[in-house]
């Protein structure tokens, strides 16, 4: 290799001293900043907020990630706290694991949060990372295809989550990525064995590979520019993995590993709700028969559970939360001057209907909306009313009562 030098100041290349090249001439890391002071004066020391030392100086305890998971995530106790705790130790792992000095190293305990769709699993990961300022990339592992095959490669994961940390690497590298249906990717149970199913098994093994910490060479995002900068080298050690899936059917799994252990009769007084119970005796055998992979289980050290959302809950779900649905429409209607409330009964219906979708709390959004179209297509004339949705409008697409407020109320 012939050996280059900077044609500023001489320095040989090394794998202390990076060049840049232009036509025919190369400079080194020290002369840009020379020639950055010339024109610019001196480069400002970075930012003392940089991740690192935020981190430092305020790892919030469980109890405060879990009260800021309670501020926006109905329900879902026993997971909220599984998941503070999971989250707490591992910025305790990157940050202040080297205070206390002896050979112990604290391995990286990623998450997985079982649970029906629309029950919160994106929403508690998406709610801390804001809170806790750090990128968080979400991905569909239905989507991830093995290198080679059609489809979106698992590296490209993390090229989203470098654009989530706006190309930032390091913060990027202590970030969230949330993989969603990642039960999607289960290879044929144990019941198909005789024609195995491997197409799973090919994504859960590269995902292994950057799950397990390990540095990873992604494509960066905007084209080739360079022939030496084909890929940003991206280190997975400290980014925490969170992955998600219904897993319907594993209670059947279940069932079947404490059935050895039941006797018949009782059996068969098992209830529905005790069947949902089941989930929280899952052990990782279980996830090993629906078709996991024992590699990247025995990497997802944290498991939560989520219920399914009742009714009750779908009511708290859009009036409770900091930007509960319906706070965010009656803010929309002050806007205008005008004053929206929904009767209690309106409320059960629109929680019924979105029980009925199965959806979880995901449909009540759209259900809201087909409700309030109408309404807020008039919005702007009904300056000074009242605007009351009962079961009625909800029900049967009735018109809402307008009151005429009060002038000194309005
Ligand atoms: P999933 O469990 O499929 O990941 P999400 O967390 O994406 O579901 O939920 C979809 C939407 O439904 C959220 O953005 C939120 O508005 C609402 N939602 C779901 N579960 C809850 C919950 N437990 N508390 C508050 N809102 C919820």
């Amino acid at each position: 290799m012939v050996n280059r030098e900077c044609s500023f100041c001489g320095t040989k290349e090394s794998s202390d001293t990076r060049l840049i090249a232009g036509d025919d001439v190369f400079i080194c890391e020290h002369c840009v900043i020379s020639a950055h002071k010339i024109f610019f004066g001196e480069i400002p020391e970075p930012s003392v907020s940089s991740s690192e030392e935020a981190f430092d100086q305020e790892l919030l305890a469980p109890k405060e990630l879990k009260k800021v998971l309670d501020d926006f995530v109905i329900g879902q106790d026993q997971a909220k706290k599984i998941f503070s705790v999971g989250v707490y130790n591992h910025y305790k792992r990157i940050f202040k694991q080297s205070t206390i000095a002896d050979d112990t190293e604290i391995s990286k305990s990623n998450i997985l949060l079982i649970g029906p769709t629309g029950s919160g699993k994106t929403l508690m990961a998406q709610t801390l990372a804001r809170f806790l300022d750090v990128p968080i990339a979400i991905s569909d592992a239905t989507s991830l295809t093995e290198a080679g095959y059609v489809g979106e490669d698992v590296e490209n994961i993390l090229t989203k989550l470098l654009q989530c940390a706006n190309g930032d690497i390091k913060k990027a590298e202590q970030g969230i990525v949330f993989i969603d249906e990642i039960d999607k990717i289960a290879r044929m149970s144990e019941n198909r064995s005789i024609t195995r199913d491997v197409s799973g098994e090919g994504v859960q093994q590269a995902l292994l590979k950057i799950i397990e910490g390990s540095v990873v060479n992604i494509p960066p995002k905007g084209g080739r520019k360079h022939p030496n900068q084909d890929f940003i080298q991206i280190d997975t050690t400290n980014i925490l993995f969170v992955c998600a899936g219904a897993f319907d059917g594993l209670e059947e799994i279940i069932k079947r590993r404490i059935g050895k252990n039941v006797l018949g009769f009782e059996q068969e007084k098992r209830t529905k709700s005790q069947d949902e119970g089941l989930f929280d005796l899952v052990e990782p055998d279980d996830l090993v028969h629906y078709g996991l992979i024992p590699e990247l289980i025995g990497r997802l050290h944290v498991t939560a559970k989520l219920s399914p959302i009742t009714q009750e809950d779908m009511v708290r779900i859009l009036t409770e939360p900091k930007n509960a649905i319906y706070k965010q429409y009656k803010k929309l209607f002050a806007i205008d001057n005008v004053e929206l409330s929904f009767e209690k009964e309106a409320l059960d219906s629109v929680a019924e209907l979105a029980i009925k979708r199965k959806t979880g709390a995901r449909g009540l959004r759209s259900i809201m909306e087909d409700i309030m179209v109408d309404v807020m297509y008039e919005l702007p004339e009904l300056d000074g009313y009242e605007v009351m949705i009962t079961k009625d409008v909800v029900t049967k697409g009735e018109k809402p009562l307008y009151i005429k407020k009060d002038k000194k109320s309005a």
